[in-house]
């Protein structure tokens, strides 16, 4: 697979040095799943060329140690990933150009922040949903866009087009929002399954689009396809993006009386009085959002509480929240924010008194909470676990919600006093923990309290 970026900015040979590469040179990179190289097959002062082959490795792929089988399939070994423009590539131009995507240039800072005129050659550009989706995802970038479609064998034109487009991208743009574009578009052209996609995948897609994929109109399709298989991110991501505040805070809206303390500080206190009446000094906050649990532990002399959340942004909030950049040695020494995600495992989460996810299992699809309670349950396995979520069926005392709605957005699932024993109690029995449970809430004779708690302890 081939990517080919040209300038006819003069000297051209500048691009050169806006890539860090020496246009003489011929650089390999190795992957896990090939091999990048790059080189310059023109270099003049009016016109430089530069490409980046990427040489996949299908069998090495599918052998790959740790990739689960899924079942004996050709499709592993005859495929289009030695040819298509794919999420390979992208990963391959995220490395192999790093400091000029981050808009660094050690002799060139300059011409790195301005816009030159650039062109950028596809010839195998995998293309789900066509041209349309190809110039749907460009032109509001302002390239103008070219594509050909690729017949599936010149020999047979009664066959018809491939999926496959040869594509020419023409702009006027800064190099780092050129490749920031491509490192994020590509896959979403592929929308194929990445395999490395992790909890970080939504940062590197933040980080690399954050300044137009706001206001990207396709915004939408772009974040749903990068992060195909981690629907709760997407989730997220959009969240982040449409720069609302955060779904506590929706939650807290949803919930608040204005009489009373709301829902959340009830549950909050529930939470710390579970866990400061077991005289736990070492707990850890999954799922932390903002850290009002975290504040609240250490206001009550909890010793040391961490937080983790896969949000950079609510961890800032955090961040904030708890005045980090002022507390003194020793207040500081007793709080820890950590980013991560909660379906992978974390030697971070170790050794702790007490973990509490308190709103947060219903943030997950239901197929990934097996991951979450090998996690929490059968990795860090701290001697108690304090968990939160709605009861659904209290959802009908909640003026101005339809039928059916769930609390927020992004919520994929909520549960009956019934589903949730059951789920904790299978989760009990398969760790060695003992459950109770708790409503938090004032309880409704028929539905119930508005949320359940469920104390599991080893
Ligand atoms: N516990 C907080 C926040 C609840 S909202 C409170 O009660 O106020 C759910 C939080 O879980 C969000 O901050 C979200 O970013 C986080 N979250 C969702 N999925 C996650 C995952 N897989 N790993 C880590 N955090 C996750």
């Amino acid at each position: 697979m081939l990517l080919t970026i040209s300038t006819t900015h003069e000297p051209a040979t500048d691009l050169g040095f806006l890539l860090q590469k020496h246009p003489d040179n011929v650089r390999t990179v190795s992957f896990p799943f090939g091999e990048a190289h790059v080189f310059f097959p023109e270099a003049s002062d009016t016109r430089c060329t530069a490409a980046l082959l990427v040489e996949v490795d299908p069998i090495g792929l599918v052998r790959r140690p740790g990739r689960g089988a899924d079942g004996f399939s050709l499709a592993g070994y005859v495929n289009d990933r030695p040819y298509a423009a794919s999420s390979f590539l992208s990963v391959a131009l995220g490395k192999v150009f790093r400091t000029a995507l981050n808009g660094r240039s050690e002799h060139r800072p300059e011409l790195a922040a301005t816009a030159l005129p650039f062109v950028v050659e596809l010839p195998t550009v995998p293309c789900r949903g066509g041209e349309a989706v190809l110039r749907e995802l460009f032109e509001p970038l302002g390239y103008a866009v070219e594509a050909h479609p690729i017949a599936l064998d010149e020999r047979f034109p009664e066959w018809g087009d491939s999926r496959y487009l040869s594509v020419r991208l023409t702009g006027q743009v800064r190099l780092a929002d050129l490749l920031a574009h491509l490192y994020v578009l590509l896959p979403v052209l592929d929308d194929e399954k990445h395999y490395w996609v992790g909890d970080d995948e939504a940062d590197k897609l933040l980080a690399k689009g954050e300044s137009w994929l706001g206001a990207h109109p396709a915004r939408d399709l772009i974040t749903r396809r990068y992060l195909k298989h981690r629907h709760s991110l997407a989730a997220i991501v959009l969240d982040q993006l449409a720069d609302e505040d955060t779904q506590v805070e929706a939650e807290a809206e949803t919930e608040a009386q204005a009489d009373k303390p709301s829902l959340n500080q009830q549950r909050i206190g529930a939470v710390v009085a579970v866990i400061t009446g077991a005289a736990a000094a070492k707990v850890i906050d999954l799922g932390c959002g903002e850290g009002r649990l975290v504040q609240a532990l250490l206001d009550a002399g909890v010793a040391q509480v961490t937080g983790v959340d896969v949000s950079p942004r609510v961890l800032a909030k955090a961040e904030a929240r708890l005045h980090m950049d002022r507390l003194s040695e020793r207040q500081a020494g007793r709080v820890t924010l950590l980013h991560g995600g909660l379906t992978y495992r974390d030697a971070r989460f170790a050794g702790f008194d007490a973990a509490a996810l308190v709103e947060v299992i219903e943030h997950l699809d239901e197929a990934r909470l097996g991951a979450l309670e090998q996690v929490v349950f059968a990795h860090a396995k701290p001697p108690m676990v304090v968990v939160t979520t709605p009861n659904v069926e209290h959802n009908v005392r909640f003026a101005g919600m339809a039928a059916g709605q769930f609390r927020h957005r992004d919520h994929r699932f909520e549960w009956s006093r019934t589903e949730f024993a059951a789920w904790a109690n299978k989760v009990a029995a398969e760790h060695g923990y003992s459950v109770r449970f708790e409503p938090i809430g004032p309880v409704d004779p028929e539905v119930g309290a508005p949320t359940q708690m469920a104390v599991f302890t080893r």
